[in-house]
C-alpha cells in the first residue's frame, strides 16, 4: 500500500472553513477558465475551417490563372510556330528535319516539354522530346475535342487545351491547327505541370496542392497516384490511401472538408483538371490542401496568452481569495478562540475585531457584549455562590474555603506561625419562634443585627460568616482554648444586652461551639462540623460555650458503634424501665410516676439517660426508645391497677422526633387498645425546645393526643425560651419546672423569684404544676408554701426499677396514712442509679 498523505483523505466538511472556499472558488474559476478556453478554441477552429474553405476556393481560382496563362503561353508559342512560313513549306515539302528542328527550336524558346506535329488524324508525324503512346493518346483526345468543336463552329482557329499525363506525368498540352492555308495538320506543344504549378500555386496562395492521376480498377473504384505534390511524401501517400471522393469537385461550402492525414487535420478541396470525368485511364485531379494546425498556428500564440492569463489570474484570485478569507476566517477563528475560553471558563479576556463595520464585527460585537453579559453574571453568581444575600457575610461555602485556606498557610513549611485555629459555631435559640410570630422581614432584622453585633468581635484576620439560618461561624486566629472560650463567652455575653429593632426589644440567646485546630480535627471539614457538634451540645445543656469533647459527638468514632449497640439494647431486653414517684404536695399522696429509661450495658453496667438519649435524639433512633418505653410503662401500668392502684398517672418522655411523627398518636393509640389501658392514665411530657424546633406541627401533633385522652405536660419549663404566653396556646394540662430552678432556689433568691411566679402563672392559666428535684425537705416545704400541686424528687425517691415500685407505693400509702402532710416521711433510700 502506498502511503497517502492523510490530509488529502479528510472528508471535505472536516477541512476548515477558509480551505473550502479558496477550493470552490479556484475550482469554480478554472472550471469557468477551462470553458472559456474551449469555447474559444472551438471558435477559433471553427473560424479556421471557414478561412481555409476561403482559401481553398480562392486557390482553385489562382489554379485555373495560373493553367490558364500557361495554356495561352503554349497557345501563342503553337501559333507563332504554325504561322511561320518556313515550318509551313517543311510540313508541305515533308522535310522532317526541318520540322523537328523547328519544333524544338519554337518549344525550347517557350520552355515547353512536349512539341510535336499531328497529321489531319491527329496522328503524331514528328516529335521533339517526349513521345510514345500516352502522347498519342493525349493527342487523339485533343483531336476529339477539336472536332467537337468543329461541330459545334465555334470557329477553327481556336487553340484547345488539356491537361493529361503523358508518361504518367499530368502535362498541359495545347493544339493550334496548322493552315496553309486548308487544314494540314496540328501543332501540339506541351508543359510538364512539374514543378512549376505547385511552386507558382504556393508562391501565390500558401496551399499545397497534389496532382492525382486517376486509373480505374475494376471493383474499387478509381485508384489515384500523385506524381506531383508540393505536400510531405508522408502527407502525400495518406491522401492517395484515403480514397477521398476526388471525383466529384468540391462544392463551396462555408466551412472546408477536412481530413486526417500524416501530419495533422488538413482542408481540402479538389479540383478537376482533365477534361474527361469519372474512372477514364488520363484522369487529373488537382487536390488543394491547407493544414488546419498551420491555419490555427497563428492562434497558438493567444493561447498560450489565454494560459498565462489563465495562470495569473489563478494566481491572483488565490492571493486575493487567501487574503479575503483570512480577513474572514481569522476574526471567525478569533471568535472560535473566544467562544473556547469562554467555553473553558474565561470571561474576562475581552474580544478583538468589533471594531469591523461588517457582520464579522456585528457577531464579534454581539459576541464580546454576550461575553460582557457573562462575566457580570459569573460575578454575580460567584458573589452568590460565596456570599449570604442577607447580611453580606462570607457563606458556608466560603468559610469553608477560608477555613482551608488558614489550615493550609500554617501546615506550609515556609509559615513560621506555630498558631493554632478555633472555629467557633454560634446557633440562635428560639428563632423559629422570632420568625413565626414577628415575621420573617422581623426575623431577617434580628439576623442583620445579629451580624452587626458578631462583627464588632471580629479581631484582624479573624473570618465571620452565616452557615445557615440562624447559625453563624467564627474562624479565629488563636494557639489556646482559652482564648476561643473568652471570645465565645463574650459573644454570649454580649447577647445579654436585648436587641430593639423597630421600637421592639427582644432577648436573644446562642448556643455556641468551638472546635480547635489541630487538637480537634486536622481537616476543614471536620473541624466546623466539630464546631457544630459542641455548639448542639452547647445548646442542650444550656450552660455556655462548649468546646468540642468527642464523648458527647454521636460522630465521633467512640459513639459510632453506639447506634448498633443501641439497637441491640431494644432487641436484647437490655433496657429497664425505672419508675420516679410524684406526690401532691396538699397531702403527701401519690399521684404518679415519671418513667424513666435505663440501659444495663452488658460491659458498662447502668446507662443513665443522658449518655445515650441525646444521641438517640440526633439519629432519630428515639422513636424505637420510645416506642419501648411506653409499651413497658403501659405494661407496668397494667401491672399497677391490677394491685389496685389504677389511679396513679405515668408521666412518658417525648422527645422532638416524636413530635414530628405524625403517626405517634395511632401508634399510641393501637398500644393501648391492645393493653386494653386508658390513655387518661397517661401523661406525655414534651420539653419546650422540643416544642419550639417545629411549633406548627408540634401543636398540630399535641392537639391529636390531647384529643386521644392523654394528659400533656411541658418539661424542663424555664430552659427554653417559650412564653407562658405562647405555651397558653398549646393544649397542655401541666408544667414542670425545670430542676435547675427547683435545686437553686433554697439558695438563689432568683431562682425562688422564677419558681413562684411560674406557679402563680401557671395557675392562672389553669395548669398544673409539677415541680422536679426536690432534693430535700426545705425545697419540698418552700414549694408547698408557694402552692405547688405535685413534686417528684429524691427527697420522696430516686427512679427506682418499675417492679419495685408496686410495692414502694404501698409503703408510702401507709406511711402516707400515719399522718402525711408535712416532711415526716423519710424518703427512701435510692435503690437504684439516678
Ligand atoms: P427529665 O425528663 O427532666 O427527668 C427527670 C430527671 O431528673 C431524671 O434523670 C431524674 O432522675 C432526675 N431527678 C429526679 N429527681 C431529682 C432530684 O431531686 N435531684 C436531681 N438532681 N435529679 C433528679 P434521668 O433519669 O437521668 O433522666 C435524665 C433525662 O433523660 C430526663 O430528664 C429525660 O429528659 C431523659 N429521659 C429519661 N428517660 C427517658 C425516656 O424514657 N424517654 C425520653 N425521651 N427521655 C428520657
Ligand atoms: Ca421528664
Ligand atoms: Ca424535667
Amino acid at each position: 500500500m502506498t502511503r497517502v498523505p492523510l490530509r488529502w483523505l479528510r472528508p471535505l466538511r472536516d477541512w476548515s472553513l477558509g480551505s473550502r472556499m479558496m477550493v470552490l472558488f479556484l475550482g469554480l474559476l478554472l472550471v469557468i477558465q477551462a470553458l472559456a478556453f474551449f469555447a474559444t478554441q472551438a471558435i477559433l477552429f471553427d473560424n479556421a475551417r471557414r478561412s481555409i474553405a476561403d482559401e481553398l476556393a480562392v486557390g482553385e481560382r489562382a489554379l485555373t490563372r495560373l493553367l490558364e496563362q500557361s495554356a495561352s503561353r503554349l497557345a501563342e508559342g503553337s501559333r507563332v510556330l504554325s504561322a511561320d512560313f518556313g515550318f509551313r513549306q517543311a510540313v508541305t515539302s515533308g522535310d522532317l528535319p526541318t520540322i523537328e528542328s523547328a519544333l524544338e527550336n519554337q518549344g525550347g524558346r517557350i520552355g515547353a516539354s512536349v512539341a510535336a506535329l499531328l497529321d489531319t488524324s491527329f496522328d503524331v508525324r514528328v516529335s521533339a522530346a517526349a513521345t510514345g503512346a500516352s502522347l498519342q493518346s493525349a493527342a487523339r483526345r485533343l483531336g476529339a475535342q477539336a472536332q467537337a468543336q468543329r461541330q459545334t463552329q465555334r470557329g477553327s482557329d481556336e487553340a484547345l487545351s488539356l491537361i493529361a499525363p503523358v508518361e504518367g506525368v499530368p502535362m498541359q498540352l495545347v493544339l493550334v491547327p496548322l493552315k496553309a492555308p486548308l487544314l494540314s495538320g496540328w501543332v501540339l506543344m506541351g508543359f510538364s505541370l512539374d514543378p512549376w504549378l505547385a511552386r507558382d500555386l504556393r508562391r501565390l496562395t500558401a496551399l499545397d496542392v497534389a496532382l492525382l492521376v486517376g486509373s480505374a480498377s475494376g471493383t474499387s473504384g478509381t485508384l489515384w497516384h500523385a506524381p506531383i505534390s508540393s505536400a510531405s511524401a508522408a502527407v502525400t501517400a495518406d491522401l492517395v490511401k484515403a480514397r477521398l471522393p476526388f471525383d466529384t469537385p468540391t462544392p463551396n461550402q462555408a466551412r472546408a472538408v477536412s481530413a486526417v492525414l500524416a501530419e495533422g487535420e488538413f482542408g481540402w478541396r479538389s479540383v478537376r483538371l482533365s477534361a474527361e470525368a469519372g474512372a477514364q485511364p488520363s484522369t487529373v485531379q488537382a487536390v488543394l490542401l491547407r493544414s488546419v494546425d498551420d491555419a490555427v498556428r497563428p492562434y497558438e500564440r493567444l493561447r498560450w496568452l489565454f494560459a498565462g492569463v489563465t495562470v495569473l489570474g489563478m494566481l491572483a484570485f488565490a492571493v486575493g481569495g487567501a487574503l479575503t478569507t483570512q480577513r474572514i476566517t481569522r476574526p471567525v477563528q478569533g471568535l472560535l478562540d473566544a467562544t473556547r475560553r469562554v467555553g473553558a471558563g474565561d470571561y474576562q479576556t475581552p474580544l478583538k475585531g468589533t471594531h469591523r463595520g461588517d457582520e464579522i464585527g456585528q457577531l464579534a460585537l454581539a459576541f464580546e457584549q454576550m461575553r460582557g453579559n457573562i462575566a457580570e453574571q459569573e460575578i454575580e453568581l460567584r458573589r452568590a455562590a460565596y456570599e449570604d444575600g442577607l447580611t453580606g457575610l462570607p457563606n458556608r461555602l466560603r468559610f469553608g474555603l477560608a477555613v482551608q485556606e488558614a489550615i493550609q498557610a500554617r501546615q506550609a513549611p515556609s509559615s513560621g506561625r506555630g498558631f493554632g485555629l478555633a472555629v467557633l459555631v454560634l446557633n440562635l435559640d428560639r428563632f423559629k419562634h422570632v420568625n413565626d410570630v414577628l415575621g420573617y422581614a422581623f426575623g431577617d432584622r434580628v439576623l442583620q443585627a445579629v451580624a452587626g453585633r458578631l462583627r464588632e468581635r471580629l479581631g484582624e484576620g479573624d473570618v465571620l460568616a452565616r452557615l445557615g439560618a440562624d447559625e453563624f461561624a467564627l474562624l479565629l486566629s488563636s494557639n489556646e482554648h482559652a482564648n476561643a472560650l473568652r471570645t465565645a463567652h463574650a459573644i454570649a455575653a454580649s447577647f445579654d444586652r436585648p436587641l430593639s429593632i423597630d421600637e421592639q426589644t427582644i432577648d436573644l440567646g446562642a448556643g455556641i461551639g468551638i472546635a480547635c485546630w489541630p487538637e480537634h480535627a486536622v481537616a476543614a471539614e471536620a473541624l466546623l462540623s466539630r464546631a457544630e457538634v459542641a455548639m448542639r451540645s452547647a445548646k442542650r445543656k444550656a450552660s455556655g460555650p462548649q468546646l468540642y469533647d468527642s464523648a458527647s459527638d454521636s460522630t465521633s468514632a467512640q459513639t459510632l458503634s453506639l447506634l448498633s449497640e443501641l439497637r441491640r439494647a431494644v432487641d436484647q431486653s437490655e433496657l429497664r424501665l425505672f419508675l420516679q414517684p410524684k406526690v401532691a404536695f396538699d397531702d403527701g399522696r401519690l399521684v404518679g410516676a415519671e418513667a424513666l429509661v435505663r440501659w444495663k450495658h452488658p460491659t458498662r453496667g447502668m446507662v443513665p439517660p443522658m449518655e445515650f438519649i441525646p444521641f438517640a435524639e440526633e439519629t432519630g433512633f428515639v422513636r424505637h426508645l420510645t416506642r419501648w418505653v411506653f409499651e413497658a410503662t403501659v405494661q407496668a401500668w397494667k401491672q399497677l391497677a391490677e394491685r389496685g392502684a389504677s389511679g396513679l398517672r405515668i408521666s412518658v418522655n417525648l422527645s422532638t422526633h416524636d413530635l414530628l411523627d405524625t403517626e405517634l398518636p395511632d401508634r399510641l393509640r393501637a398500644l393501648l387498645d391492645r393493653h386494653g389501658a386508658p390513655a387518661a392514665a397517661f401523661c406525655l411530657e414534651i420539653t419546650e425546645s422540643a416544642i419550639m424546633d417545629d411549633p406548627q406541627r408540634a401543636q398540630a401533633t399535641l392537639e391529636r393526643l390531647r384529643a386521644g385522652g392523654f394528659k400533656l405536660s411541658i418539661d424542663d419549663f424555664g430552659t427554653g425560651y417559650s412564653s407562658l404566653a405562647y405555651l397558653k396556646r398549646l393544649p397542655v394540662d401541666e408544667l414542670k419546672i425545670d430542676k435547675s430552678f427547683v435545686i437553686g432556689m433554697e439558695r438563689d433568691a432568683d431562682d425562688a423569684k422564677i419558681v413562684r411566679s411560674t406557679i402563680d402563672l401557671a395557675h392562672n392559666l389553669g395548669l398544673t404544676v409539677v415541680a422536679e428535684g426536690v432534693e430535700n425537705a426545705a425545697i419540698w416545704n418552700l414549694l408547698h408554701l408557694q402552692g405547688c400541686d405535685e413534686g417528684q424528687g429524691y427527697h420522696m425517691s430516686r427512679p427506682m426499677p418499675a417492679p419495685e415500685f408496686a410495692a414502694w407505693a404501698e409503703r408510702w400509702n401507709n406511711h402516707s396514712a400515719t399522718g402525711w402532710g408535712g416532711l415526716e416521711v423519710q424518703p427512701r433510700a435510692a435503690s437504684a442509679v439516678a
